[in-house]
């Protein structure tokens, strides 16, 4: 099917965005960043909005900076832009390692960072890194600017803090130090789907134990989260194959699994055990 028929606006400066945003909104205007989750919801008529703001050619919407221990990225930053480390150290590896499992090749080059963020699905990877890593999202509008916490962010399923009016500018990431140690795991029926549940780690090490840990979980509930109940599992305990099942156990007892047509509760129970536990694994 064809979209139904809209307008589409093509704002330059940032400014001019949020202008038009502000004028549209009400009739339900949207932003159009790669286009890779709104076209095809518009192509099935789930969508019908009467004005695109598409924001492929407002200036300084593409960057990807390091400023006061953070990176910093545009809202016009694609998914491939992280296809190579963008900053030395673990964060720039973290995101590498991640963005292999984010859909396929001609997607990930036309997707954004933040449109993965406002667009919402539980289980995208860029939601459950930016949960796991505290980021911070700049949500600007013609009203003004302000910064929303990551665990405030996700409201439900594809359903965020963001206001119609509202332009997620840029997001940013803390730097991880040295020596902190990642793992990532999901489990996808095929190569490029959406994961059915998913996990991220990062933790350092202190005299050989655990520290600081952060366990999230994507894909298993309605938003993606960090779980408590497994970190504390991990923090100063030595890393290894019985603290790891431990840690996956509590995020088991944690969870409230989604569930579908093709995946009962309990089936995402198992994942979830099984993406910890790996993601932890590949953290050593
Ligand atoms: C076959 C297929 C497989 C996929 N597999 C995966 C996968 O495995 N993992 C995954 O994470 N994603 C997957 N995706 C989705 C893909 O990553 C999208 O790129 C992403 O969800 C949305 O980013 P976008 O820039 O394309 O946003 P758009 O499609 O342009 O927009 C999506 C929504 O977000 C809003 N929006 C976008 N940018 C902003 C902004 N800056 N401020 C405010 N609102 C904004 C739009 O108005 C719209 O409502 C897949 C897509 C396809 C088609």
């Amino acid at each position: 099917m064809k979209p139904a028929s809209f307008t589409r606006h093509v704002p330059k400066t940032l400014d001019e965005a949020l202008k038009i945003l502000a004028e549209v909104a009400p009739q339900d205007g949207r932003v159009l960043a790669g286009g890779q989750s709104l076209v095809p919801i518009m192509a099935f008529r789930m969508a019908r909005p009467a004005h695109l703001v598409d924001i492929n050619e407002v200036a300084g919407l593409d960057t990807l900076k390091v400023e006061n221990g953070k990176l910093t990225i545009g809202a016009r930053v694609r998914h491939g832009a992280f296809h190579k480390p963008v900053v030395e150290g673990p964060l720039g590896a973290l995101l590498a390692t991640v963005v292999r499992h984010i859909a396929h090749y001609p997607i990930r080059m036309r997707g954004t960072f933040c449109g993965s963020l406002a667009h919402a699905d539980p289980a995208s990877e860029w939601c459950l890194t930016a949960a796991t890593l505290d980021a911070e999202l700049v949500a600007k509008s013609a009203r003004g600017t302000r910064t929303i916490a990551a665990q405030d962010f996700f409201t439900g399923i594809m359903s965020t803090a963001l206001k119609d009016d509202e332009l997620l500018a840029e997001v940013r990431l803390p730097l991880l130090l040295a020596g902190t140690k990642f793992g990532f795991n999901e489990f996808s029926r095929r190569a490029g789907d959406f994961a059915v549940a998913a996990a991220l780690v990062v933790y350092s090490l202190q005299d050989g134990k655990m520290s600081g840990a952060k366990v999230g979980l994507g894909g298993a509930e309605a938003t993606p989260r960090r779980v408590p109940a497994a970190e504390a599992v991990l923090n100063g305990v030595v890393p290894g194959d019985g603290a790891f099942r431990a840690a996956a156990e509590a995020a088991v007892n944690a969870i409230n699994p989604l569930e579908d047509h093709q995946t009962s509760g309990e089936y995402r129970r198992d994942l979830v055990r099984a993406v910890v536990r790996r993601a932890l694994e590949a953290s050593v």
